[in-house]
């Protein structure tokens, strides 16, 4: 399909304010370029020839010319809970990882409150260095325990964590065995590692067997990499099933916990308590600070001497900044929480599965959702999820668009991130406003286009 059969729906005053928007996007990228330049074949020193930037101005522009406003960056002005406060105005919440509630608590707020009393708000330096705080080694010995591993090691960021652990880790000699919808962390760590890198389809063992089978002996070590809760569907693996391939293969199992810990189990303790298997027969835990521990920060739980390894050698841990005290002590608070209150995650369990089950009765595609925290709601493209995420913002809901090229075009969505704190009736009345502006929307010819088509990019996507 050309540009200009691609616009046919739209209606002429949107498809003229799309092209001029389009044409000054590309117009003032060319004059730029061609200034930096002239006179030298092949050398760009100009930021807007920069990967993926003009895709993005592009993207932006088609937005704007189709009267979508920008759903990024809003801000907030306070805690972001079920509900949150944007601009003054009070609106239900459907974008934030505070699962269970944690994040304002006031007992983690007085934890962190009372670390800045005592350390203040920074060790400015790193741990092997200049010493580490008692909060540091509490948060990591409580986190070790979850998973009944011998040691664990916190380090300041999640992403950082699986790009320096996956990095130093492994080698060029080695191979990374990863879910094809596996986290930017771990792509990241893979590419520092030098490793050989393949992608398994999404959640089937069988082919990642394959795979491996077909690889294995002509590497040193393997590294197999799953998550415990897959953030874009909110699905989980089948546990048991990557902790046997590993073993056949003696193969390394790094499973990330991000959005599995509080989540997945009766109590929260993650994929492992989901599937029945001993925590134990996975070589690296990997899990954020971020989301149910209402901090910042990452972590690795495992054997004694991988902890003692990379608390040698993991470049993000040796030439980086111990945790600050307020966050290692918030963490440390919400995890106290999370054992003493079990029934957050029964309640959160309870509300995704509601919100899910009432979305599919409504007719809505909820894809492969276990309901347990995640529920995205597909929309088969980009215009039609931008324009359902700020028809449900003017009805008071703040959920975020999941928009090429983050995801597939036909696989554009709405991502629900469901919390402990929504009430049944909020979850009742959300579904029934998201089903009502869905099909409205649905009635419009325009937001039916493919905004890869109309744009003529990523056709391969
Ligand atoms: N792993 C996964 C699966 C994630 O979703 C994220 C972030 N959302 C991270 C790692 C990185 O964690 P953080 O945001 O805490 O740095």
């Amino acid at each position: 399909m050309t540009n200009d059969s691609g616009i046919f729906g739209l209606t002429a005053q949107a498809k003229a304010r799309l092209l001029e928007k389009l044409a000054s996007s590309r117009l003032s990228r060319g004059a730029s370029s061609d200034a930096r330049k002239a006179g030298s074949a092949g050398i760009e020193d100009d930021f807007e020839s920069l990967s993926g930037y003009r895709e993005m101005r592009m993207i932006r522009a088609a937005g704007e010319a189709l009267g979508i406003g920008n759903p990024y960056f809003r801000v907030h002005d306070a805690i972001a809970g079920a509900e949150t406060s944007i601009g003054n105005q009070t609106y239900l919440n459907f974008s934030s990882y505070n699962y269970v509630g944690l994040n304002g608590d006031p007992r983690v707020s007085a934890a962190a409150k009372a670390a800045i009393e005592r350390y203040g708000t920074s060790v400015s330096a790193s741990r092997l260095v200049s010493g580490e705080r008692g909060i540091h080694r509490e948060l990591e010995q409580a986190l070790a325990e979850l998973y009944n591993a011998e040691d664990c090691i916190a380090l300041v960021s999640g992403h950082a964590t699986n790009v320096t652990v996956i990095g130093n880790l492994i080698g060029p000699q080695d191979v990374i065995l990863h879910d094809t919808l596996i986290h930017n962390s771990v792509l990241q760590g893979a590419l520092l590692s030098g490793a050989t890198r393949v992608a398994f389809p999404h959640n089937d063992p069988e082919a990642a067997e394959r795979l491996l089978s077909g690889i294995r002996s002509r590497h040193r070590r393997a590294l197999l990499v799953i998550e415990g809760h897959y953030s874009m569907d909110g699905d989980a693996p089948d546990l048991q099933a990557f902790v046997t391939l590993a073993r056949r293969h003696r193969a390394w199992l790094l499973v990330d916990e991000a959005h599995a810990l509080g989540v997945l189990g009766a109590h929260g303790f993650g994929i492992a308590e989901r599937c029945g298997v001993d925590p134990r027969e996975v070589d690296l835990w990997m899990g954020t600070l971020s989301k149910t521990l209402a901090s910042c920060g990452g972590y690795i739980a495992g054997r004694r001497a991988l902890v003692e390894y990379l608390k040698f050698s993991a470049p993000g841990f040796v030439y980086s900044v111990g945790m600050p005290p307020p966050n290692a002590a918030a963490a440390l608070e919400a995890l106290r929480l999370l054992r003493q209150e079990p029934e957050r995650v029964t309640k959160l369990n309870a509300n995704a599965k509601l919100f899910r089950d009432r979305a599919k009765a409504a007719g809505l595609d909820t894809g492969p959702s276990v309901g347990a925290a995640i529920v995205p709601i597909i929309t088969g493209g980009s215009i039609r999820a931008g324009r359902l995420s700020e028809a449900l913002f003017g009805r008071g809901i703040n959920v975020q668009p999941i928009l090429y090229p983050a995801v597939p075009e036909p696989l554009a969505r709405l991502r629900f991130f469901l919390s402990s704190q929504h009430t049944e009736e909020q979850i009742v009345s959300a579904v029934e406003i998201l089903a009502d502006e869905n099909s409205r929307i649905g009635s419009e010819e325009t937001n039916m286009l493919s905004l890869t088509k109309l744009l003529g990019i990523g056709a391969k996507r």
